[in-house]
């Protein structure tokens, strides 16, 4: 098929090393840049944060986030406020 410009991930959860169209992967930073984060979040003063993830620690993040993000929404009070 010809050649392909790739960017190498290395994966901040397992360490796994992937590589990624440059379409799909972020450019390498620049000087000073802060990083753009797959993931992040901050719970009681614990900080989670993964810059890069591979195909399957993003597979597993996402089935954690669907799961974690349904229940959290469903049972809302404030969404809730809004009906009836
Ligand atoms: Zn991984």
């Amino acid at each position: 098929m010809g050649r392909q410009t790739v960017v190498q991930i290395t994966c901040d959860r397992c360490r796994r090393v992937e590589h990624r169209a440059t379409s799909e992967a972020m450019a390498p930073l620049k000087k000073g840049e802060e990083p753009h984060y797959m993931f992040s979040g901050t719970y009681k003063g614990d900080q989670v944060k993964f810059e890069d993830l591979c195909s399957g620690c993003e597979s597993i993040l996402d089935n954690h986030w669907a799961a974690m993000t349904k229940q959290l929404m469903k049972s809302s009070p404030i969404r809730r406020k809004g009906k009836g």
